[in-house]
């Protein structure tokens, strides 16, 4: 098929780039916080197995530990009691053609400086959409904030008195993507691809109860959005095929013009 080996040769040429949205993983990872009622997810550790020494004298390797949500991550709609029962709903069970689609980024980097709370609003999309053109079906939808920006976790993460503040989307908005666009899924720059304060929204976390109760995907954490342009990159997002998982730790990669 000429389409790959134009693939090849585009890249090859840089005509094309490979833009990787993907935050580094290690114990220095920061994670979501919940209230103390509810179980927490641990953080990244790494055990060595071997380093070329009596264990292993050849041979590099390690034990790694984490929750299936850490870093950059996805998320399967089983992650959502509104997205339990769908067929095909986990990380080993999802058709693999929805893992790739094309992206549209929204940037509204402006509007989080001004409001780190900043929520996507419908307005927002089909403003976006008069500018770019209609979200087509089965894109994956990243949400450009410039949160990644903020490489202290503490600063990442962003936990007041109050909880938790970062941006995110209305329940409309998600119902605006996962319905009536039908898109593969969202992704964010922040911890979770919900709002920092969603968990005080009716309903809680309504982007997570929205595009799981669609069947649809969220990819959190994502870096690099800055590299891309509205409209043109395809990414390509695929989770481990973790048995029964919700969802994992992921590199996500773009195709986009150079
Ligand atoms: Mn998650």
């Amino acid at each position: 098929m000429s389409v790959l080996t134009d693939l090849v040769a585009a890249l090859d040429s840089g005509a094309l780039k490979v833009v990787d949205l993907t935050q580094p993983l290690g114990p220095e990872t920061p994670v979501i916080g919940l209230p103390p009622i509810f179980a927490a997810s641990p953080g990244v550790s790494m055990e060595v197995i071997s380093r070329y020494d009596d264990k292993g004298p050849a041979w590099y390797w390690n034990t790694i530990t984490m929750g299936e949500h850490t870093g950059t991550h996805f998320d399967a709609p089983v992650h959502w009691i509104s997205g339990k029962d769908y067929p095909n709903n986990r990380c080993d069970t999802i058709e693999p053609r929805r893992f790739i689609g094309p992206a549209c980024v929204i940037d509204v980097t402006d509007e989080v400086k001004k409001n780190e709370d900043f929520i996507l609003m419908p307005e927002h999309v089909v403003a976006w959409e008069k500018a770019h053109g209609k979200i087509p079906r089965g894109a994956w939808v990243l949400l450009r904030t410039g949160w990644s920006a903020r490489t202290d976790p503490a600063a990442f993460l962003n936990v007041k008195s109050d909880g938790a503040h970062s941006p995110g989307f209305h329940k409309t908005t998600s119902e605006l993507l996962a319905k009536d666009r039908d898109v593969l899924g969202v992704g964010v720059e922040t911890v979770g691809t919900d709002a920092g304060q969603a968990g005080t929204f009716d309903p809680p976390f309504p982007n997570h109860a929205t595009m799981h109760g669609n069947a649809k995907f969220g990819l959190a954490s994502l870096c690099n959005l800055d590299q891309l342009p509205p409209t043109g990159a395809i990414v390509i997002a695929a989770p481990l095929k973790i048995v029964d998982g919700s969802g994992s730790p992921l590199r996500v990669l773009a195709i986009a013009p150079a």
